[in-house]
């Protein structure tokens, strides 16, 4: 599965210090590069803990079929 980031919906949860969703992710697969919330994929787990976490909705995962 593959984390999914919604740039229009996500606003770094405002005025937080450290986004929510890179203090909930238990793999430390998420960061703020430029501004912007990167996950790396090989570090992810998809638990989905950053999804259920996002007060924007702005995160998903998504299923890939093969
Ligand atoms: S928790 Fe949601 S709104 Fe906050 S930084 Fe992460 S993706 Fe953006
Ligand atoms: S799905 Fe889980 S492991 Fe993957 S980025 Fe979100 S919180 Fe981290």
């Amino acid at each position: 599965m593959v984390v999914e980031i919604d740039y229009e919906k996500c606003h770094l949860c405002g005025t937080y210090v450290e986004p929510i969703c890179v203090d909930r992710c238990p793999c430390s697969a998420i960061r703020i590069t430029d501004k912007k919330i990167e996950v790396t994929e090989f570090l992810c787990e998809d638990c989905n803990e950053c999804g259920y976490a996002c007060p924007d909705k702005a995160i998903k995962i998504k299923v890939v079929t093969f």
